[in-house]
Formats: C-alpha cells, structure tokens, sequence
C-alpha cells in the first residue's frame, strides 16, 4: 500500500482533487509564467473544471478571501499610522491595494481549491487514483 494524500496537503500544494497527485495549476504561483488552471489532470485524467463556468463560483470564494485580507490589511495599517482619517487615508488606500494587489496570485489559486476540495460535493476523492 502506497501512502494516501491528506486533503490539507492537496490543498496547499494545488493537487487535484479527484487524485490528490496531479498539479491542478501550471506554472507557480509567484513566478514569470503567469499560473493556468489546466483542463484535465494530467494523473487520473479526470475533468478539473467539471462543468463549463464552473470556476466562476470561484470568484465568490476569493470575494470572501478579499474581504478578510481587507480587513486583516486595514488592521495591520491601524497598527502602524493609528486610526483613518484626512492625513492616514492615503496610507491606508495604497496598502489595501497593495495587498489585494500581491495577495491575487494567492487568491486565484486557493479560491480554486476550496471551491473544487472543499464546496464541492459531486468531486469525490478517488484512492485508486491516488498513487504514483
Ligand atoms: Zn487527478
């Protein structure tokens, strides 16, 4: 018996959910090739995107994401410049971007994996794909 794949770690690392082996993602994440979400896995075969436009509920889990990272950005501001107002509201306008600005990369690929490990209950994880 092969070790099987914990969902955490197929998560964190991109897998597919089907197999929890093949790369869900071409190229990385923070890198020049700008990341692709492939059509099929490249390991079990199985259809990524399993219906067409299925990847749009995405943009409601990466929504979610924002909205906490916004939040999360605005109280690391508050720590640093104190409380918004006239004089601290461009500090706090430029780090809220930034951050959703270099938070993206990270967005597109875990609102897609949540989406496809976590909120979908018709991708059922296979063990028999899940070996080397
Ligand atoms: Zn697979």
């Amino acid at each position: 018996m092969s070790e099987k794949t914990s969902k955490l770690y197929a998560i964190v690392h991109g897998k597919c959910a089907h197999c929890r082996r093949g790369n869900i993602f071409t190229g990385s994440m923070y890198g020049f090739n700008i990341q692709h979400t492939k059509e099929i896995c490249s390991h079990c075969a199985q259809r990524i995107e399993i219906e067409p436009g299925y990847f749009y509920a995405a943009m409601y889990v990466s929504y979610a994401m924002n909205v906490i990272e916004m939040l999360t950005v605005s109280f690391i501001t508050y720590l640093f410049v104190g409380s918004l107002d006239d004089n601290t509201f461009w500090t706090y306008l430029i780090s809220i971007f930034a951050g959703c600005f270099i938070l993206y990369p990270f967005n597109y690929r875990y609102s897609r994996m949540i989406l496809l490990h976590v909120l979908s209950p018709n991708i059922k994880y296979k063990p028999y794909y899940d070996n080397p």
